[in-house]
């Protein structure tokens, strides 16, 4: 549906995907990502309306963008989801829509977000021991999740990709059983490198587990080998098992950085854009939007935001500064 021209950045690359996170809020705390308690919410009225993320995602399609991935927070808790979905879909119905989700409320949502024009489920699950679990996200739902994967196995997603972050001490322990697990539920597991961006700001290098180090492990099991369809612009890396049973990934955010291929930029559920999740810039749409903007508006603000699109992220260097919001208000 490209009307009007591209989204390209100062160093050529074009944006081809939007993230939009729908809430802040969540079910869980996951410890690499929120604290126990204590978490200042969004209030309701500064979260985007379905009409203004539906008519922003209209925009931005407009401009060539190809993928919506919904996420938050945790989107299932916002109601009505698949009220949304179906209008994102009408847009284009061939559009490349996706799901990031905790699965606990895929139970009951799966058949209805199918329905409704979702394309793709990614669930977050770091551990197949439900002490760690419970541990691990402060909650004891483990049996939840894995109901939620049955129940988007059956609804029709395919694939379905399962997301992992691994932290030393906690359940680093875990690549291989997770990656059996996954190959015989066919599920395409990914791990994530643990980044700095917890609420909390307790992120530490000496606990995250690497690319490389999850590689060596699974390798020490498994003969793999590089997808040979990896998609440049996708964060993760993605191998074969050899023997014909499925794909496994890692997303090496931290130690290998994939920003020269970058093609994301993300709206917060407050409305405001980000050109890397690592900005420390903002462009707020909500009050281009509230304020009576029209879409050559919407365009000209969305054009700015890209033209300033950062090089790449500067962990590790001694000029990074964590950003204020951490990545359940961002949007992972
Ligand atoms: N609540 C949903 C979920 O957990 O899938 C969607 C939002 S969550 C922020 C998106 C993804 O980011 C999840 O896979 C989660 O494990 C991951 N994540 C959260 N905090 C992270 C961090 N500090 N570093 C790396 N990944 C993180
Ligand atoms: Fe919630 Fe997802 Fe953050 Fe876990 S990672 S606390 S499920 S937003």
């Amino acid at each position: 549906m490209t009307s009007r021209a591209p989204l390209i950045d100062t160093h050529g690359r074009t944006v081809r995907d939007l993230r939009l996170s729908i809430t802040d809020r969540c079910n869980l705390r996951c410890v690499y990502c929120m604290p126990a308690e204590g978490m200042p919410w969004l209030a309701k009225d500064d979260l985007l309306s379905y009409e203004e993320l539906t008519r922003l995602a209209r925009v931005a399609l407009e401009c060539g963008v190809h993928g919506i991935r919904l996420t938050g927070g945790e989107p299932t808790v916002r109601a009505e989801l698949p009220t949304l979905v179906r209008m994102l879909h009408a847009l284009a119905p061939g559009l490349d829509l996706s799901l990031t989700t905790n699965g606990l409320k895929l139970v009951e949502l799966a058949p209805a977000l199918r329905e409704a024009g979702l394309v793709r489920v990614n669930v977050s699950l770091d551990s197949l021991d439900r002490a760690r679990f419970h541990q691990l996200a402060r909650r004891d739902r483990l049996a939840d999740v894995l109901a939620g994967l049955a129940a988007s196995k059956a609804a029709g997603f395919a694939p379905i990709k399962v997301n992992a972050v691994l932290m030393r001490g906690f359940n680093d322990d875990e690549v291989l059983p997770l990656a059996r697990w996954a190959r015989d539920e066919g599920f395409e597991l990914r791990f994530i490198e643990w980044m700095p961006l917890d609420f909390q700001r307790q992120w530490d290098r000496a606990k995250l587990v690497s690319a490389d180090e999850i590689l060596a492990t699974l390798a020490s099991e498994f003969a793999l080998e590089p997808a040979a369809d990896d998609d440049p612009s996708a964060p993760a890396r993605t191998f074969h098992y050899r023997d014909g049973s499925g794909r496994v990934g890692v997303i090496a955010s931290v130690t290998r950085p994939f920003c020269g291929q970058c093609d994301r930029i993300r709206l917060t559920a407050d409305g405001q854009l980000r050109t890397c999740l690592f900005s420390v810039r903002e462009y707020d749409f909500r009050r281009v939007m509230r304020a009576g903007g029209d879409d050559d508006a919407i365009e000209a603000l969305l054009r700015a935001a890209v033209l300033r699109k950062e090089p790449g992220h500067l962990i590790g260097q001694a000029a990074f500064v964590q950003p204020e919001r951490g990545m359940s208000a961002i949007g992972g």
